[in-house]
């Protein structure tokens, strides 16, 4: 076994504090990386304060991952010791049933398995996630972080990023489509600068007036003030796709009023409570509300040379270990510009 430390909630709603634990040695088909950066996700918080219900403890959030390659077992291929690598959601699925197959094993019909506090189906216990010094993951849920990528800020495209990314490209967002994201938290400012890079009309819908600046930084040409019930009114049917990002429930019915002819409504936010509108919003236009969750690997790597040529990376603060529970009541707070990442070499 490797000898790894980590940043781990002992019960539901603690304090993360520092814990040494095992991963397991490297296999035939293994990538070990060496930590330097871990992005903090909103995820990571709603699980560790049982937003989610009832999980197993101890628990090492993170997964947002980037460091070095520092073994390789016999059979990895594509990863060499030294190279620049990334980990993100999920670090397993079935790899049997036709999502997997079809190279879609985010959506494995199995359920994939989540780099952390999930049942590891291939070696026992529950997985441990990214706050921490060094993890072991199959190659094939490994990816290449390009080294024009500033580590820090590379370290959240691996879930903020591809989690906006993903339906960006699935609903097509490009020159003529009007995009609204809403929240501009740390999927939020992801999801502005990719469909600004895209070439979408870009309006960020937030309720925290003091962004409107930071909006205009990031390239978004609008921005809507979700409290500004005049500026909603007049923006009725100006929109193609709408991104919920948001971490907290929200008046769907307020949002859906934005989307014109056939317009789309994806939520990525996962407050976990029941999401409710009603029909009428979505019957008048033909409107749409889908789901979406995360990205496959391969689009992971797709995503990531995508922000290699166009510059692309998370605002972030790097944070030593000992200020992430601090860190966390500032996330909630919506305190972060745009996210937190811990330095690796501090725990
Ligand atoms: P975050 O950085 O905290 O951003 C959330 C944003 O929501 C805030 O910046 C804020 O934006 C808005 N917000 C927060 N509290 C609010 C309130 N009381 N009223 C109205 N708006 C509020 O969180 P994140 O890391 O981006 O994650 C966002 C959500 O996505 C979380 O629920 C997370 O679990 C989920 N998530 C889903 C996926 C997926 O695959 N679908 C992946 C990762 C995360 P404004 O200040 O601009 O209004
Ligand atoms: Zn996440
Ligand atoms: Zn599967």
């Amino acid at each position: 076994m490797i000898s790894a430390r980590g940043l781990a909630a002992h019960e539901a709603g603690a304090d993360l504090v520092p814990w040494d634990f095992e991963r397991r040695d490297v296999g035939p088909g293994d990538v070990q990386i060496s930590i330097s950066h871990s992005g903090v996700c909103h995820s990571d918080i709603h699980l560790v304060r049982g937003d989610w219900g009832e999980q197993e403890f101890p628990v090492v959030p993170g997964h947002e991952i980037v460091g070095e390659v520092v073994a390789v077992g016999a059979d990895v291929t594509n990863f060499s010791v030294g190279d620049r690598a990334g980990v993100g959601v999920y670090v397993d699925s079935c790899r049997e049933c036709a999502n997997c197959v079809a190279g879609q094993s985010n959506y494995c019909l199995e359920g994939m398995t989540g780099t952390y506090a999930n049942p590891d189906r291939r070696h026992g216990g529950f997985t441990q996630g990214g706050y921490a010094t060094t993890i072991v993951v199959d190659q094939g849920y490994v990816v290449h972080v390009p080294e024009s990528l500033d580590p820090a800020g590379a370290a959240p495209l691996l879930c903020a990023g591809i989690t906006l990314y993903a339906p960006l490209r699935r609903f097509e967002a490009g020159p003529g489509k009007r995009v609204g994201i809403v929240g501009l938290g740390g999927l939020g400012h992801m999801g502005v600068k990719f469909a600004v890079a895209m070439g979408a009309d870009v309006t960020v819908i937030s309720h925290s007036p003091e962004k409107k600046a930071d909006a205009e930084k990031l390239g978004a040409q609008h921005f809507l003030l979700s409290t500004d019930q005049d500026a909603m009114d007049a923006e009725r049917y100006g929109f193609d796709l709408i991104i919920n990002t948001v971490s907290v429930p929200l008046d769907t019915n307020v949002y859906l009023e934005l989307l014109g002819f056939h317009g789309v409504f994806v939520n990525v936010g996962l407050p976990g409570e029941p999401f409710s509108f009603d029909a009428p919003r979505i019957l008048n236009q033909g409107r749409s509300i889908v789901g979406s969750m995360i990205g496959p690997v391969s689009q992971l790597q797709e995503m990531l040379d995508f922000s290699a040529e166009h510059g692309i990376h998370s605002e972030v603060e790097v944070i030593p270990a000992n200020y992430i529970n601090d860190a966390y009541g500032r996330v909630i707070d919506s305190d972060v510009r745009y996210r937190f990442v811990i330095d690796g070499s501090t725990i």
